[in-house]
């Protein structure tokens, strides 16, 4: 009899993954990271995965955006490096600050020149989150067959009825599993259990997290969970597996403090995300 491919992900099983930082360690070696996101009149998405990012380790953080939310980050956070990507050659950014990862979505838009650096970024063989509008962008352009072992994708329901097409849900649970496996590609399915696809065939059903995180901006949140732990070396499953767990674990930190899942919002994800941490 074949084993079941369908596993829980629960506190114990993540703790496995969990490397401590050394005592000796210096931001250069926490990971270097890229985000790219935040075009146009949306800045909120890439400044709450800017403060992801920075809450989850990160040793350095580039935020490449727009004239609006390279102004508006570094009041926010500026731990942050902000880079206006209207003066920004992408090409000779990345080979000049060599980022050990990259996230890219969070606020992207889906317009020809947002296409045009999305394009560009799928060529490296960075370990590479792809959210949001890069999702839909992949969707539109019909870019699926370009992603591979570096990558790392986060769709909502929505985003994968995109990407993947409609189909009954048994089926297209299969055709995620499938897709993984065929492109070496990590999944992390996003919802009440987000369920996390591997290239070996097995699927984790996370189990932390919780209603109230169904808010604005907390995936943008998980994708700067995830940039910082592929920065930090993180193999491509385990930083999805690691990370999905984080953010869902830090929801339900906060939904424990504030005890009301309707005030409950993305910046309260990560406001607790050391509590996260702590569990491991
Ligand atoms: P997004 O739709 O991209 O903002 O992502 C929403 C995030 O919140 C994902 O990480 C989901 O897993 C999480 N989330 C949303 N609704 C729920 C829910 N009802 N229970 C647990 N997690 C949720
Ligand atoms: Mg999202």
């Amino acid at each position: 009899q074949q084993e079941s491919p369908h596993h829980l992900q629960d506190a114990d099983s993540v703790k496995v993954l969990y490397r401590p930082r050394s005592l000796w360690m210096h931001k250069g070696q926490a990971g270097r990271g890229l985000l790219i996101g935040g075009i146009g009149h949306t800045a909120g998405a890439v400044l709450l995965a800017s403060s992801a990012a920075l809450r989850s380790g990160i040793g350095l953080l580039y935020t490449a955006c727009g004239l609006r939310a390279a102004q508006a980050l570094p009041v926010h956070r500026p731990e942050a490096i902000a880079l206006d990507l209207n003066e920004t050659d992408l090409p000779d950014l990345v080979s000049s600050l060599e980022p050990d990862a990259i996230a890219i979505g969070p606020g992207l838009g889906t317009s020809q020149a947002s296409a045009e650096l999305l394009n560009e970024i799928l060529e490296y063989p960075i370990p590479t989150v792809l959210d949001a509008d890069a999702l839909n962008l992949i969707a539109k352009h019909r870019w699926l067959h370009r992603l591979g072992p570096n990558h790392l994708i986060t769709p909502h329901p929505k985003e994968a009825l995109r990407l993947f097409g409609q189909a009954k849900p048994f089926e297209f649970h299969q055709n995620l599993l499938k897709f993984s496996q065929s492109s070496k590609t990590v999944i992390a399915f996003k919802g009440r259990f987000t369920r996390i696809y591997t290239p070996e065939g097995i699927v984790w059903f996370n189990n932390s997290g919780n209603h109230g995180m169904a808010t604005a901006g907390s995936g943008d949140v998980l994708t700067g969970v995830l940039l910082a732990l592929l920065a930090a070396g993180y193999p491509v499953a385990q930083a999805a597996r690691l990370g999905v767990w984080l953010h869902g674990a830090a929801g339900d930190a906060a939904l424990l403090r504030l005890n009301s899942p309707e005030s409950l919002i993305a910046g309260d994800i990560i406001n607790h995300l050391h509590q996260a941490f702590h569990q491991l």
